[in-house]
């Protein structure tokens, strides 16, 4: 018998389940399937007793949500932020479920954090609060069990400080446990370049689809972060023009064509790793909002949630948005941008290459042998191409649009895996 819909008083999370339930009743999924989906497997929480560097105790509270592992161990974040707590997690790994299952990753999903303020603590104390993290989930994590990677407020060093504490706690290393390391301690390369690589992968196959050829298309990228440099960059190497960057400095432009590299240099030299004061031939320098409005054929969002939204979508003159950052636009700005005909390719598909490369790590490390830059790109964009090409397909066979064929796509494939193993525990 069907059990009551699940809501939740954490936005986060309800709006995480209500985009599974309209999902689920679409595909026509089985009540049993919607009812194991919409709950997760375990949701752990534990005390984080630390002792501070002047000597007084403060304790955190951490948590880790396996969503499910129907397709494989649990993959996603740990964060330490001020509000991380255990509905939010749960709606994050439940988000993890659905990204590693589109991008045909062997991997369930995953969610954890602290809820600390990195920025309040100092590193003896950041290095406290992770080896407590890891010590007290160690009997939840693991390489074939869930395998947690950075998020907001963590990066290599905690990774290193969970992998020490598990190693001489087990007396055993096993760096597949955690992914997200720095190069030289089991980390890829070819990690950093991965998410940008990927979202300009996707937009190179919809020019195919389309028969048009990146030559002609003119490219607008909000953000020169991570994913916006390297998105910027493999769009000109295949031959389109950038008109605008921005970053939280402003908006460059020029309708000519910008330099990226030279920009990639700027921002190299500047002291805050920033656009400020770049120049370059018939380069103009326009408010912070403008990259989301200035001709252009294709506008990548590579910096924040929620910049195009009811107020705004109407001023956008791309025609195809390649969603990089997550959440971008706002349920509102997405039916204002359908009316206008604007083709979105979303958030977990444009910008899967993040955990494709840590299932690379993952996989060079439980084997021990670690590829080639070479190799990891060439397998990373056959399967951005795969997975973009096959909810292409879906979208066109429905009649849907991309965001909510890439969410039912995702969704079968968890409910094949939980109905082909069956119900146990
Ligand atoms: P980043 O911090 O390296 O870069 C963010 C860039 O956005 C910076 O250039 C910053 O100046 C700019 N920015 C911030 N506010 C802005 C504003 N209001 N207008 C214009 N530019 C602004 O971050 P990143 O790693 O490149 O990530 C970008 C987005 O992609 C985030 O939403 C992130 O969650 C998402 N994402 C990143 C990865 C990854 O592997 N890095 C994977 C998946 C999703």
């Amino acid at each position: 018998m069907s059990a009551e819909k699940r809501t939740s008083s954490n936005v986060l999370l309800d709006t995480a389940l209500k985009n599974f339930y309209a999902a689920a009743e679409e595909m026509g999924l089985s009540d049993d399937l919607v009812d194991i989906l919409s709950h997760s497997e375990r949701r752990t929480a534990v005390s984080i007793p630390v002792e501070m560097d002047d000597g007084s105790v403060k304790v955190f509270n951490g948590y880790r949500v396996l969503h499910s592992s129907a397709i494989g161990p649990g993959k996603g974040g740990v964060r330490f932020h001020q509000d991380v707590c255990l509905d939010e997690c749960e709606a994050l790994a439940m988000m993890m479920t659905w990204k590693c299952s589109l991008a045909g990753i062997p991997y369930g999903g995953g969610k954890g954090g602290v809820d600390c303020d990195p920025l309040k603590l100092s590193k003896k104390e950041k290095e406290r609060v992770a080896r407590t993290w890891a010590a007290r989930m160690a009997p939840v994590i693991g390489s074939w069990t869930d395998v947690p990677a950075p998020d907001v407020g963590t990066s290599g060093p905690e990774m290193m400080w969970f992998i020490d504490t598990l190693s001489k706690m087990n007396n055993k290393l096993d760096p597949a446990v955690f992914t997200g390391k720095p190069v030289g301690m089991w980390g890829s390369k070819g990690r950093t370049a991965a998410t940008g690589y990927g979202v300009a992968t996707c937009a190179l196959e919809l020019l195919k689809n389309l028969n048009l050829d990146p030559s002609t298309i003119r490219v607008s990228i909000q953000g020169f972060g991570n994913v916006g440099t390297y998105a910027a960059l493999t769009m000109v190497n295949a031959g389109a023009k950038v008109v605008a960057i921005s970053d939280i400095t402003g908006t460059y432009y020029s309708p000519k064509g910008l330099d990226i590299k030279k920009a990639m240099e700027h921002v190299q030299n500047h002291p805050k790793k920033l656009l400020e004061g770049f120049a370059c031939d018939g380069c103009q320098k326009l408010d912070l909002p403008e990259a989301i409005y200035v001709e252009c054929d294709i506008f990548m969002p590579c910096a924040l949630e929620g910049v195009i939204n009811g107020g705004n979508a109407d001023k956008v003159k791309a025609k195809y948005i390649v969603e990089a950052a997550n959440g971008p636009i706002t349920p509102e700005g997405d039916a204002i941008l359908d009316k206008k005909g604007v083709l979105v390719v979303p958030d977990f598909l444009a910008n899967s290459g993040g955990v494709i490369g840590s299932y690379f790590e993952w996989c060079q490390n439980l084997s021990g042998f670690f590829w080639t830059e070479e190799e990891y790109n060439e397998r990373l964009i056959r399967i951005m191409k795969d997975n973009f090409q096959l909810v292409w397909a879906y979208a066109k066979e429905k009649n849907i649009k991309m965001r909510r064929a890439a969410f039912m796509a995702a969704i079968q494939r968890v409910a094949d895996a939980v109905r082909m193993r069956g119900v146990f525990l």
